[in-house]
């Protein structure tokens, strides 16, 4: 799976990034896997509604938030 630039991820052990290849590194980016092997979670509007904190997390890498 290669990630969508217009979205949030989670991995690399709760790290938050975008689907850019700039933010989300070469692995995530283009196998949906982060450099431990450990799938991304996508932040998919259903996920973000079900969890208030998550509300808040932004892109670590450019700042784009959800
Ligand atoms: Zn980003």
């Amino acid at each position: 799976m290669t990630l969508v630039s217009g979205m949030l991820y989670l991995g690399d052990n709760g790290r938050c990034f975008c689907g850019t290849l700039r933010c989300a590194g070469m692995s995530a980016h283009f196998t949906g896997r982060d450099i431990s092997g450990q799938e991304v979670l996508a932040l998919t509007p259903e996920v973000l509604a079900a969890d208030p904190a998550a509300e808040s997390v932004r892109c670590e890498g450019c700042g784009k938030g959800s």
